[in-house]
């Protein structure tokens, strides 16, 4: 994740999956994962932000 709206809570439901899923895979270890959903946010938050 490359920082960001760290003071607001995601305001739409997809944000909130995306970040779930990130944080739940840094927390279990798995980097590629996590690296994945970074992609995807950033993609998500383009499009659809
Ligand atoms: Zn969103």
């Amino acid at each position: 994740m490359s920082g960001g709206e760290e003071r607001s809570a995601p305001r739409c439901g997809e944000c909130a999956r995306i970040k779930a899923a990130y944080y739940a895979a840094v927390r279990e270890g798995r980097r590629a994962a996590a690296e994945r959903w970074c992609v995807v946010m950033g993609r998500h938050l383009r499009e659809a932000h």
